[in-house]
């Protein structure tokens, strides 16, 4: 860090706040959801939770085969010479064996087929030679109690299997069916409302007059929180009055527990976010030491918590990734997910000025020797959005850093899904 006073020509700014102390602000100020409903577990892909799960049974229920082949008690196995043995019956998945074990024979048993009474070793059927349809020989190499598998074996009953708050997976759903579970109880999501505001924003299908663009920020954000455990609400575009911008606050705050804008954050004529979250709500922040996204606004309007975004479709990215989505995820959950960072070679200089922190977009590559080199995407312009759809990762600098030169290392946050 240099010592130097601040100017009004350096990235210093006395009212903005660091990216650490924004990201306390946040958590301090939400209440994570408590309430809870029962869905059933298809629709539980992504969901959280609402109490530990407690297993109802076991799985496997019973002793069962873990191999197709012969079933058998391992007391019986040959001890030092092949021995033939007669085959006094079948047991199949599903289908378990009719007849009694009878000691010195074997059962013929497939995958998942009920151990019989008696028997508890399976020997596979590529072991075994086959002499006719009723007698089989084992050789002396075999040992007791193998391929087969014990019931709790994978879920004991009255164990507990998950922990209350765990974000559902595919593998987790699968669990909670083999436990017969039909429904769950997780918590319900929060509903996040988004508008954009701009008069110069038209949106699909509408004819561009001059100085007119299309709306891509409510595009951007719909996709960003279809990745999220939200219900969603797309409340349009708001034109730049004091009067439609009052109203989009009011119904957002009554309909969602987190609501977005982009644009309008700033301090122009047309920037009415800032005088409308004063005037209806309270303001938590409103500048941050960070590029992209120095105007980023946060506040509580009503219940509802608020996120006003910048207007370029850049920092509305690198915002939303960096605040918005962790805010929402708090808030469903109670929990903070750590982002993984990487380190990589920078494969070029990288210039930066100490005092607000940076999240560049770039593109990182696996090297030969299991290391990561990465590159910017070019242009870093925060209207350039075509610079988030080369990126994969963002080179992430701490407000201190004064940047890299090239075969230096530095952090990189490479994109949810891209590791
Ligand atoms: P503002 O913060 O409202 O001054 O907007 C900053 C820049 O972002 C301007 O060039 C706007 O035209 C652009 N912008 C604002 N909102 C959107 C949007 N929804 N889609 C695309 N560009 C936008
Ligand atoms: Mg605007």
């Amino acid at each position: 860090m240099n010592n130097r006073p601040a100017s009004c020509l350096d990235a210093f700014e006395a009212d903005a706040i660091s990216v650490d102390a924004a990201r306390e602000i946040i958590t301090n100020s939400i209440n994570p959801i408590s309430t809870s409903e029962s869905v059933p577990i298809r629709e539980c892909l992504k969901r959280y939770l609402a109490n530990d799960v407690i297993s109802p049974i076991d799985v496997p229920p019973h002793i069962n085969s873990a191999m197709d082949g012969y079933a058998l008690a391992g007391h019986d196995l040959p001890e030092k010479a092949p021995v033939d043995y007669k085959v006094s019956g079948s047991s199949f998945a599903g289908v378990p064996s009719k007849e009694t074990y009878e000691p010195g024979t074997v059962v013929r048993i497939m995958t998942g087929g009920v151990m019989p009474a008696g028997t508890d070793t399976v020997i596979p059927q590529e072991l075994v030679e086959k002499l006719d349809d009723h007698t089989i020989r084992l050789e002396a190499e075999h040992k007791a109690g193998q391929n087969v598998r014990y019931p709790g074996e994978d879920l004991a009953l009255g164990k507990q299997i998950f922990e209350k708050g765990r974000k559902l997976s595919a593998a987790d759903i699968g669990i909670l069916a083999s436990l017969g579970f039909a429904e769950m109880d997780v918590l319900v999501r929060p509903k996040v409302a988004f508008f954009s505001t701009g008069d110069e924003l038209r949106s699909i299908g509408e004819v561009l007059k001059e100085g007119e663009i299309y709306d891509s920020n409510r595009y951007t954000l719909f996709s960003m929180l279809k990745n999220l455990d939200a219900e969603i609400i797309d409340l349009g575009v708001i034109p730049d009055t004091e009067e439609d911008i009052q109203k989009a606050f009011t119904q957002a705050s009554e309909e969602a527990d987190l609501f977005i804008s982009t644009g309008g954050v700033s301090v122009g004529e047309a920037d009415y976010i800032k005088p409308t979250l004063k005037l209806l709500g309270e303001t938590h922040f409103w500048k941050l030491a960070m590029k992209p996204g120095r105007p980023l606004t946060y506040g509580t309007v009503n219940q509802a918590k608020f996120f006003g975004l910048p207007g370029n479709p850049v920092a509305v990215m690198v915002t939303f990734l960096q605040f918005v989505q962790p805010a929402i995820n708090y808030l469903a959950s109670g929990k903070h997910k750590k982002p993984i960072a990487l380190k990589a070679t920078s494969e070029e200089d990288i210039k930066k000025r100490p005092g607000r922190t940076e999240y560049i977009r770039g593109i990182f590559e696996q090297t030969p020797d299991g290391g990561f080199e990465v590159k910017r995407t070019g242009k870093q312009g925060s209207g350039i959005l075509m610079s988030m759809s080369l990126a994969n990762c963002f080179i992430h600098f701490d407000a201190d850093s004064n940047g890299v030169n090239q075969g230096d290392s530095v952090e990189i946050l490479p994109f949810e899904g891209v590791v």
